[in-house]
């Protein structure tokens, strides 16, 4: 509606503050942008990614024309799975055929998983659903700030791992130590 039948229609004085009281967009994006690294597992080489966070996507995407020239390891897969629309027809650009495997690192996450090669145009990265569910992230929207503090004890593991074993590497030295101390230095190796 033109402010001009607006201004007639609520026969106000002030057409701005009243548009802006009576005025909502619909269209603004509900998706919220992150940044991860995926790194390849044969050659361990890291690529940041803006992905895109997408609840209204059953699965994880990646773009085809992506993965082929970041050297992403593609794999075909055994059955074709068919993208559908929300109405649930058959999406056009046909069904899925290959996936890449690969590690994520965001922030103090990291998780091996599988996704999807399809055309995503000019989105590189779709992290839909599945992935929102298993790592529960907690975005403040007024911030624009995404944490994620909720993830399963299976996230982060080997960060974890590592850290084991620096622990137990401590512990050896200490040992060596506690050894060399005993034992008269002639029996030393
Ligand atoms: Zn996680």
């Amino acid at each position: 509606m033109c402010p001009e039948k607006l201004k007639i229609k609520l026969n106000c004085t002030n057409t701005t503050e009243r548009i802006r009281d009576v005025q909502r967009t619909l269209w603004l994006p509900r998706e919220v942008w992150i940044k991860v690294v995926l790194e390849k597992l044969e050659s361990h080489e890291g690529i940041t990614v803006k992905a895109l966070l997408d609840s209204g996507a059953t699965g994880l995407f990646m773009d085809t024309t992506f993965a082929r020239e970041k050297g992403f390891k593609i794999e075909k897969l055994k059955k074709p799975l068919l993208v559908r629309n929300v109405d649930e027809t058959v999406n056009a650009g046909g069904a899925i055929t290959h996936q890449v495997e690969y590690n994520m690192f965001f922030k103090e996450h990291v998780k091996r998983a599988r996704i999807d090669v399809y055309n995503l145009g000019k989105t590189e990265v779709i992290l839909g659903m599945p992935w929102l569910v298993v790592h529960n992230l907690e975005i403040n929207w007024e911030k624009g700030e995404v944490k994620i503090t909720c993830c399963p004890p299976i996230c982060g593991r080997r960060k974890q791992e590592e850290k084991e074993k620096e622990v137990k590497k401590v512990e050896k030295d200490k040992n060596k130590e506690i050894l060399k101390r005993l034992v008269p230095k002639r029996f030393w190796k």
